[in-house]
């Protein structure tokens, strides 16, 4: 017997209505990437983005379902996207600008985007890309006329131009919550980038599970401001979620330094902020140079590479503030699990708790996880066996754009996320590896990313990547590549004193690099494959 409550869809344009209606005087301010502060509210910026979604449609004919692309920082100009695009059905596909040239052309080919909306900086980059891109209809500069550069690209309009000539006499349309919303593809670090094709109804049930009291502890009194770019899995949902809330939002542009990042935290009283670890390496660096501190900052919530754990007790020790680590994937929208605490996880003697928040985390209510063998049972809940971890969710994907990658999903429609994982009696998963980063030494395995936690919590570590390396006795032995903090250099002996006693002495790795540069992905990771590529030989004798 069906229930008798009402079933309207779920649609992204709700939450900036909400939001305007009943926070219309909360703030987003932006650095823009012209350089000043911006500020308005969401009042204003969802006036701005119903002018976007009449452009979107009077001018450029986009139906339902069509791809807008964007080629853009985390500023107020793109967040009117999130919502103008989203909300008048058409999608939202966000490239990752640092992405190589024939991965961002070949991405936007294949989403065949219509229109592309382009910030300042990247002006050039798509001028070079131009050949590659006959199917974009037209460029739009995100600025106003006084900031347009003289450019090549054919028939490029100007973005501020266009939303003036359309008023806001708009009604946001309602259609299945089950349509396409957006459009990010992964960096593809084997392969060509396949894309991750979010809709209405699981973009919000995300932003409902991030919004949880439980999750990040976020309310209306927070001023949020997501570091995490927004064509990373779109700032890890938090455009979204802030307007649920009605939030203040702070959108820090084009400069992830240090010195901007601490600006924006201390000028707008930011409360919560997210981004990968390397990210708060550069505001750390800022701070203890200067010998400055983040005294509004409370909680930052830090994923898609493990948390070394010297950076949760710098944070917590020296600036009073509380990590939350997450892991996620763009698959996952991308909240997978929180280190979020409990009373349980709280009575426990300090040392033990402190080992169990240093995980990736435990799920909240709307995803499962289980964890599976090589044979395809799941192992035991004990923090020490480990396997494959398998989601399943409304805010998990179900196969990837264009079917790409064929059939992704097991019979009873759980994701492989190619992690290899343990998950302890708490329910607290913590990631060894990569199942293509594992190293596999005399049959045994080695957890590359502890080796690595433990290797920056040296003072004259910044960054630090172990990767297998072919070897001819063992299969494969693990090596260590720094990159130092500034000042002298660590040496070999140094680090591998430093390790001595904190891992199995057969985990040691076999060798230790220092380089001026690590080879990064596009969303700030370490390049493993370039690292193995480069150190292939070493152990070869
Ligand atoms: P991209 O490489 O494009 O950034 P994703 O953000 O989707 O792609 O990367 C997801 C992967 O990042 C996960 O499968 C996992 O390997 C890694 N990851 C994410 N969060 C964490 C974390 N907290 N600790 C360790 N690894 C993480």
């Amino acid at each position: 017997m069906p229930g008798l409550m009402q079933d309207n869809d779920l649609m992204i344009s709700s939450l900036i209505r909400y939001a305007a209606a009943y926070h219309g005087q909360q703030e987003i301010v932006t650095r823009t990437v012209e350089g000043p502060i911006h500020r308005y509210t969401y009042a204003e910026a969802e006036s701005r983005s119903k002018q976007l979604a009449k452009v979107l449609i009077n001018r450029f004919g986009i139906l339902p379902g069509d791809r807008v692309g964007t080629l853009a920082w985390t500023t107020y100009r793109h967040f009117e996207l999130f919502y103008g695009v989203s909300g008048m059905g058409a999608v939202l596909h966000t490239t990752n600008p640092r992405l190589f040239a024939e991965q961002v052309s070949y991405i936007i080919n294949h989403a065949e985007d219509r229109v592309l909306f382009i910030d300042l900086d990247f002006v050039p980059m798509v001028e070079q890309l131009l050949p590659e891109l006959g199917g974009i209809e037209q460029f739009i500069i995100l600025t106003d006329r006084a900031y347009m550069p003289d450019s090549s690209l054919p028939g490029v309009l100007c973005y501020e131009e266009l939303l003036a000539a359309e008023d806001d006499q708009y009604d946001w349309p309602t259609f299945d919550e089950k349509s396409a919303s957006s459009l990010c593809y992964t960096s593809g670090t084997t392969g060509n980038p396949k894309g991750v094709l979010y809709s209405h109804r699981s973009t919000i049930i995300h932003a409902l599970s991030a919004a949880q009291n439980s999750a990040y502890g976020l309310s209306v009194y927070d001023t949020i401001m997501p570091i995490a770019p927004m064509y990373h899995a779109n700032a890890w949902g938090l455009p979204y979620v802030a307007a649920m809330l009605g939030a203040k939002l702070v959108l820090p542009g084009a400069k992830m330094d240090g010195e901007s990042i601490h600006d924006l935290i201390e000028t707008e009283g930011v409360t919560f902020s997210c981004a990968v670890p390397t990210v708060f390496s550069m505001l750390f660096q800022y701070l203890e140079e200067t010998g400055k501190k983040v005294e509004a900052l409370q909680r930052t919530m830090i994923g898609g590479s493990a948390v070394p754990k010297a950076m949760t007790e710098t944070f917590r020790e020296t600036y009073g503030v509380t990590v939350l680590q997450i892991w996620g994937m763009t698959e996952t929208s991308p909240l997978g699990v929180i280190a979020s605490p409990t009373p349980e996880i709280d009575a426990l003697p300090a040392e033990q708790r402190e080992e169990i928040m240093d995980k990736q985390g435990r799920v909240q209510f709307g995803l499962e996880i289980k964890v599976l063998d090589e044979a395809g049972h799941e192992v035991a809940r004990d923090g020490v066996a480990y396997g494959d971890l398998w989601v399943r969710g409304p805010w998990v994907t179900s196969g990837y754009y264009k079917a790409e990658g064929g059939k992704v999903l097991d019979q009873d429609g759980w994701f492989p996320t190619g992690d290899v994982v343990t998950i302890d009696q708490y329910g607290y998963m913590k990631i060894t590896d990569r199942s293509k980063d594992v190293i596999k030494s005399g049959g045994e395995w080695i957890s590359s990313i502890d080796i690595e936690n433990l290797a920056v919590g040296h003072p004259k570590v910044l960054q630090a990547g172990v990767v297998g390396i072919f070897h001819p006795k063992w299969e494969e032995r693990p090596i260590l590549v720094i990159k130092p903090a500034p000042g002298e250099p660590p040496t070999e002996a140094e680090i591998k004193a430093f390790l001595t006693g904190k891992i199995a002495k057969w985990w040691m790795p076999d060798a230790v690099f220092i380089v001026d540069e690590m080879p990064l992905t596009a969303t700030g990771k370490i390049k493993k494959i370039a690292l193995r590529e480069q150190y292939k030989d070493c152990l070869s004798g």
